[in-house]
């Protein structure tokens, strides 16, 4: 073997974290100098400690320059070298740069601009007080009697009631000091950001005392038994618990972080960013206090950095956020819980493009940890995984609150509809149960899941969608009315009449939440109705105001996207209509079905939550699919066996594993010419090893232009993971040394979670 070098950075919170130094590794050492490493340097002419964060067998300066890393020191806990490896697992499993990779997994110092609170109090009591008061009278002491008067009837001043309102001096406020009979205090607000949370939201009349655990149920318990027995014999797993909504997982998964903190343990508690709801984030702090802390999009890149210190200090045992939030430094990471680990939020859209299931258990990996997987839609991943015995399964089949019911789901045909001459977006069958709702005073969420939308075309009459023959996904209508397949690129003309009953009703599928609003207006122009989405929710607060305002019973009907499916509980909802299932039922990529029964099955949950029986109907052309059929008889296991069959007839993930590269750039021709090399380039690995991977593409994205770059992708499908890892590996090498990728971005996604 050659000799070997190392890339080390020596410091780590700079935020320039390419910027290494290499050194070579000696003979002694190469055991030992592995990725993460911490390791003794000679830095000019002193010593210094870094990390290694690359290793290679090719010098980058001249060989007599390289200088030999001193030592690596005993690796133990530090925390930064199991951060650098995940890093590099990152960079390995998700295709990204290691510099990309460091800065997703390390926090970067940032100046924290610390909101202070400065207040003048007084300890000295009420006679002293007084005493002071009528002295500053007897000599003329105007300041000082302003300002001992209002502290004695206030008890505490803001600093700016003193210098402003009050307009006294700092020399008054001094000599008050010196007495002892004032005191400034000063207190550095955002702490803890779960706390000021809570106390934005106060006056909601809910007691924020820490609370006795409320008996689990017999499932619950079973559960939190069979998990806190591996914990103590310290054995780590994978666990998925795959219960329906409101069957109280949350509950097991704090009687379970109870545990693993009073093991002395830390726990991490991934949810996705639109379920950070108030209710949640209460129910932790009742039950853990000061301990828990939150990260959350609204955050300061200075404030998640001051909560990644608390952290690293062990001044917190719990962080509850979204996907970042899984790389809290913590030295005694016990367990991480991910809930509703379907959700596409836990795949990032960045490079890296990560998946945060597998990170999370990677991290576990590394630290000796347990993970949690929960959800009432588990994604065909983590459940095939617990078919295969690679996780362990716990099911909860019914609501925790004792007397609450599953909702009664009814599935409305609208070709019906539309034979009996009704063109309305809603039902007849939706219109007579809102009706109801309406005059009884309770309340309907409707629902259109726009999510992956990607204009399909399909017949009115008898359903049928116009698919890609090659890959059984739907197609895409462009402006010119051909139809695209954006997987393999396939094009046909939109025909006029449908190939399978001849009628000519045949048009894509275009409406919006606020065509319903109106059309809710106009069939009951006397209800009150509320509308959520993109436009109603771009400013910071808007989302939770809608939300409240409909909780307080301010409006009868709430129109929205898939933001109203979670989160917030809304007893008097008793009604839910989703209006076209086949909106993300032909999104045009292979987890349309997925997703669809994801959302159904979410959308029920939301019906019926108080002591009410909820109702839902699902309006769809495609009534006999399975997804529908499954979601309407809360079917999960016949879904995945259905589901599961597709995806092993047209080698979909999970069954293989896909792998997308996605090429940008400014110049068509470029994007064209780099995606025909990198598929040439690939054809040729693939037949050197013989393998069976099957190319899709070069195509153009179904964004085939955004933000002024042309959008080329070439597909990859191959069973085994870690041959599309060594291709991945290959083209990156191959980009880096050819010069016909200049001005060229090109990304890599596994498994993708979004259609492009
Ligand atoms: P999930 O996380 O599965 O949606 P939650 O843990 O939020 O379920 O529980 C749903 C509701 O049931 C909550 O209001 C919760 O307080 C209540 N709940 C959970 N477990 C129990 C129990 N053992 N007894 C009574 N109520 C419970
Ligand atoms: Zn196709
Ligand atoms: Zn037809």
């Amino acid at each position: 073997m050659g000799d070997m070098y190392a890339d080390v950075i020596v410091d780590i919170s700079s935020g320039q974290l390419d910027k290494t130094y290499q050194y070579s590794i000696p003979e002694q050492l190469l055991s030992v100098a592995v990725m993460g490493a911490p390791v003794i340097i000679p830095f000019g002419t002193a010593k210094r400690e870094g990390y290694i964060v690359g290793i290679s067998g090719e010098p980058k300066i001249a060989v007599e320059r390289i200088k030999p890393i001193t030592a690596v020191k005993e690796k133990g806990q530090v925390i930064e070298s199991q951060m650098i490896a995940l890093a590099y697992f990152i960079r390995e499993n998700f295709g990204a740069t290691m510099n990309d990779a460091l800065h997703t997994v390390l926090p970067v110092k940032q100046a924290v601009r610390r909101v202070e609170k400065k207040t003048l109090v007084s300890d000295a009591g009420m006679d002293v007080l007084k005493d002071a008061l009528e002295k500053a009278v007897r000599r003329g002491y105007a300041a000082r009697e302003r300002l001992l008067r209002r502290l004695i009837s206030d008890g505490e001043l803001l600093w700016e009631t003193v210098t402003g309102e009050l307009s006294i001096s700092s020399p008054t406020v001094q000599a008050l000091v010196r007495e002892g009979i004032v005191k400034v205090l000063v207190k550095e607000s955002y702490r803890n950001p779960l706390t000021s949370l809570l106390k934005l939201n106060e006056g909601e009349g809910e007691e924020k005392s820490l609370k006795p655990l409320p008996p689990l149920n017999a499932s619950q318990q079973k559960i939190h038994d069979r998990i806190a027995a591996d914990l103590s014999a310290g054995v780590h797993k994978t666990y998925l618990v795959h219960g329906v909504t409101g069957s109280g997982k949350t509950e097991v998964y704090l009687s379970v972080i109870e545990e693993v903190v009073r093991a002395g343990r830390q726990v991490i508690m991934l949810i996705p960013e639109i379920a950070l709801t108030y209710q949640t984030l209460l129910r932790f702090y009742r039950r853990f206090g000061d301990r828990v802390s939150v990260l959350h999009s609204r955050m300061s890149a200075g404030e998640r950095y001051d909560q990644s210190l608390r952290a690293k200090n062990g001044e917190i045992d719990i962080i509850i956020g979204p996907r970042s939030a899984l790389f809290t430094p913590f030295e005694r990471l016990g367990l991480i819980i991910l809930d509703e680990e379907h959700e596409a939020s836990y795949k990032s859209e960045m490079p890296p493009k990560y998946h945060a299931r597998e990170v999370a258990i990677e991290r576990a990996r590394l630290s000796g940890a347990s993970v949690i997987l929960g959800s009432a839609t588990p994604s065909l991943w983590a459940y095939e995984s617990a078919m295969r015995g690679e996780f362990t399964l716990f099911t909860l089949k019914e609501r925790a609150v004792p007397g609450a019911l599953m909702p009664t789901v009814s599935v409305v045909d609208l070709r019906e509809e539309l034979a009996a001459g009704n063109r309305m977006i809603f039902s007849r069958a939706l219109q007579e149960k809102m009706r109801k709702r309406l005059l009884s005073g309770q309340q309907t969420m409707l629902f259109l899941n726009r999510r992956g939308y990607a204009g399909f075309v399909s017949c009115r009459s008898c359903g049928h969608v116009m698919k890609c023959p090659h890959c059984d996904i739907s197609m895409t209508e462009h402006d010119n009315g051909t139809l695209v397949c954006h997987y393999c690129g396939e094009r046909r003309k939109k025909p006029a009449t449908c190939p399978s009953c001849g009628s000519k009703y045949i048009a894509g599928f275009g409406t919006g939440t606020q065509k319903i609003e109106e059309g809710v207006k106009k069939i009951f122009p006397e209800a009150r109705v509320l509308r959520m989405d993109a436009d109603t929710t771009k400013k910071k607060e808007s989302y939770s105001e809608i939300l409240s305002s409909f909780s307080r019973g301010e409006a009868d009907i709430l129109v929205g996207t898939q933001m109203i499916v979670k989160g917030h509980d809304f007893p008097n909802v008793t009604l839910v209509g989703i209006l076209a299932a086949d909106l993300s039922l032909n999104s045009g990529d292979y987890q349309a079905a997925e997703r669809t029964f994801d959302l159904l099955a979410q959308a029920a949950g939301r019906a019926g939550r108080g002591r009410l029986l909820g109702e839902v109907v699902i309006q769809t052309y495609q009534p006999d699919h399975y997804a529908i059929k499954s979601a309407a008889e809360a079917d999960y296991e016949g879904f995945f066996r259905q589901e599961m069959a597709y995806r092993r007839a047209l080698s979909y993930p999970p069954v293989s594993h896909v792998m997308v590269v996605l090429i940008l750039s400014v110049k068509e021709a470029r994007a064209d010419s780099a995606a025909q090399l990198i598929a040439g380039a690939a054809g040729e690995f693939i037949k050197e090893n013989g393998l069976c991977t099957t190319v899709v593409g070069p195509a153009p994205a179904s964004l085939a232009k955004a933000n002024d770059l042309y959008r080329r992708m070439v597909y990859f499908k191959e069973t085994d993971y870690s041959w599309l890892t060594a291709l991945k590996n290959f083209l990156e090498g191959y980009i880096l040394y050819s010069e016909h990728f200049k001005n060229v971005n090109i990304q890599f996604d596994f498994d993708p979670v979004s259609g492009y």
